[in-house]
């Protein structure tokens, strides 16, 4: 079963809808950023993650 990315705040799970903001996932994203303290790291702060977690660089509806 393949992973699933947030069309809204790209993180990465296996649910049909995200579990951080309950939007529609999707199956087609790319590339794999892990967020361990999102206070400290400057690409969280430019990606607008404020949860630890996986998120997808970008993602595509579909
Ligand atoms: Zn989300």
């Amino acid at each position: 079963m393949a992973e699933r990315a947030c069309t809204r705040c790209n993180y990465v799970s296996f649910e049909k809808t995200c579990p951080l903001c309950g939007t529609e996932t999707s199956s087609d994203w790319t590339g794999l950023i892990v967020v361990v303290d999102p206070d400290e790291s400057q690409l969280a702060q430019e990606l607008n993650i404020n949860s630890p977690g996986r998120y997808a660089l970008k993602v595509r509806k579909n």
